[in-house]
């Protein structure tokens, strides 16, 4: 599209430049502002109008505004909106019709951005995929990504977040899925919700959006999605390893650092498949990826041997190898009660070269008021692994480690640091041949950086 239509389609008016101009790619945070852009001055936790400038000087060929800015060179496009949030919303909605590729739309308490990855590596043997960059899930990232859509795709693999209610909802309206999958509902983002049900409400939002006719994609072992085919008038499709599910994993193999194996049942075919995670979760993810897969009619065969080639995000599980045989599972990314417990299950069933597995655990935030009462949980929990060294980290984790001792674990074998900076320092010092790191905790505290400290040392 040119400005003119761009304008035409944002209901905006050109207030100056070429109407004929056409722009590279869309982009609202202007530090990521390349030559060619067209640039959206969004509100939000700051003013994009603040940072109109800067954009152009980055190389923004023009830009969309609600209110005045300082005088831009006059070769800069310049339109002016309402709402450039509606603006960037309306435009995304009109690419979106004009393409329209099959949708697959994502959510979940854990494991989004991971099951999106999955599926779009098992459809991408079939089909020319978009999907959301990273975490590009939100009332932003959304339009942003469906900004990115050419004739040429298909379908588009969607990531659909929220941390409060009808903020699901309210990406439907802008993209309506046709195939709905929902991961699991956990205890996360718990402190913006009066209780786990009201976290599942919000996630069975992506149901009642969704396009008609449209398939539901739902886990059967978490009792909360599984009851979300209650009323639900499409087709349901359920994965996980009861033997309910059309899609699941049975005979599974645990197979230390080669990942896991399993019997793959895809609809009514058996297909021996080999994962090369450790985690169950990303067992979980993989099977809700080919359930998709099973939908868009990809055989098992290929369902199947893509599996092999599926890899781990970055800071989700990645697993490095150090001199000395030291291991770092970097799971740095998020922490959450659900996920630290298949972390630590994981962690306890892997090989480890001297028999010494630490876990490096954070705080995990958002939990509203019942977040002491989980760290405590968590504490216990860890406390019953075969962990040989403890180390909490962050104000919330003192509970779990203090439960942990509470729990029967050696005192000399829990440690604790104020923050993951103060851990960075001394942590790596304690490094031994054949060690397995697991290092866990929610974003905003900032693990990885003890990630990089391990991994420099290493
Ligand atoms: P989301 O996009 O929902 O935040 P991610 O795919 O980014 O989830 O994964 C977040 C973290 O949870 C990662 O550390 C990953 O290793 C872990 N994880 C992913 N999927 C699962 C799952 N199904 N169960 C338990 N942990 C998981």
């Amino acid at each position: 599209m040119n400005l003119q239509q761009l304008s035409e389609h944002m209901q905006g008016a050109i207030l100056q430049g070429d109407p004929r101009l056409r722009f590279q790619r869309y982009n609202i945070d202007s530090r990521l502002t390349e030559s060619g852009d067209l640039f959206f001055a969004i509100q939000s936790r700051r003013d994009g109008h603040d940072f109109v400038a800067d954009a152009v000087r980055r190389g923004a060929a023009g830009a969309v505004i609600s209110r005045d800015v300082p005088p831009l060179p006059t070769v800069t496009a310049l339109v002016r909106v309402k709402d450039t949030l509606c603006a960037l919303q309306d435009l995304a909605q009109h690419v979106f019709g004009t393409v329209r590729p099959r949708v697959v739309g994502i959510t979940g308490s854990i494991g989004k951005t991971t099951t999106k990855e999955f599926t779009a590596e098992l459809l991408s043997t079939r089909h020319n995929i978009l999907k959301s960059e990273g975490n590009f899930n939100n009332h932003l990232g959304l339009p942003l990504t469906l900004l990115r859509l050419e004739r040429h795709h298909t379908t588009a693999v969607l990531e659909y977040a929220m941390s409060a209610p009808g903020e699901i909802a309210a990406l439907t309206r802008i993209v309506p899925p046709d195939v709905a999958v929902i991961t699991n509902v956990k205890p996360v983002h718990l402190e913006f919700f009066s209780g786990i049900d009201a976290i599942a409400k919000a996630k069975r939002e992506l149901l009642e959006g969704a396009a008609r006719p449209a398939t539901a994609v739902l886990n059967y072992d978490d009792p909360r999605v599984r009851d979300m085919a209650a009323g639900w008038e499409g087709q349901a499709l359920f994965f996980g390893l009861s033997p309910d599910c059309a899609i699941r994993a049975e005979n599974i193999r645990y197979l230390g650092w080669d990942g896991l194996s399993f019997d793959l049942i895809y609809q009514e075919e058996r297909r021996p498949t080999r994962l090369p995670f450790f985690n169950r979760g990303q067992l979980y993810n993989f099977l809700a990826a080919a359930a998709v897969a099973s939908v868009f009619g990809i055989p098992v065969q290929a369902v199947a041997e893509a599996a092999g080639r599926l890899h781990a995000g970055d800071k989700r599980g990645r697993v490095y190898v150090l001199d000395r045989r030291i291991r770092i599972i970097d799971d740095s990314y998020n922490s959450n009660p659900a996920a630290l417990e298949e972390a630590l299950k994981s962690l306890s069933r892997l090989p480890s070269g001297n028999g010494r597995r630490i876990a490096v655990l954070g705080d995990m935030l958002e939990l509203g008021e019942t977040e002491t009462g989980y760290h405590r949980r968590a504490g216990e929990f860890a406390a019953r692994t075969a962990i040989d060294l403890l180390i909490a980290v962050g104000p919330r984790s003192r509970h779990l480690a203090a439960e942990a001792i509470a729990a029967g674990m050696d005192s000399a074998k829990v440690l604790y640091f104020d923050d993951s900076r103060e851990a960075a320092e001394h942590v790596p010092t304690l490094m031994q041949e054949g060690d397995v790191w697991l290092i866990k905790g929610s974003r905003g505290v900032y693990m990885d950086v003890i990630v990089k400290k391990l991994k420099e040392r290493g």
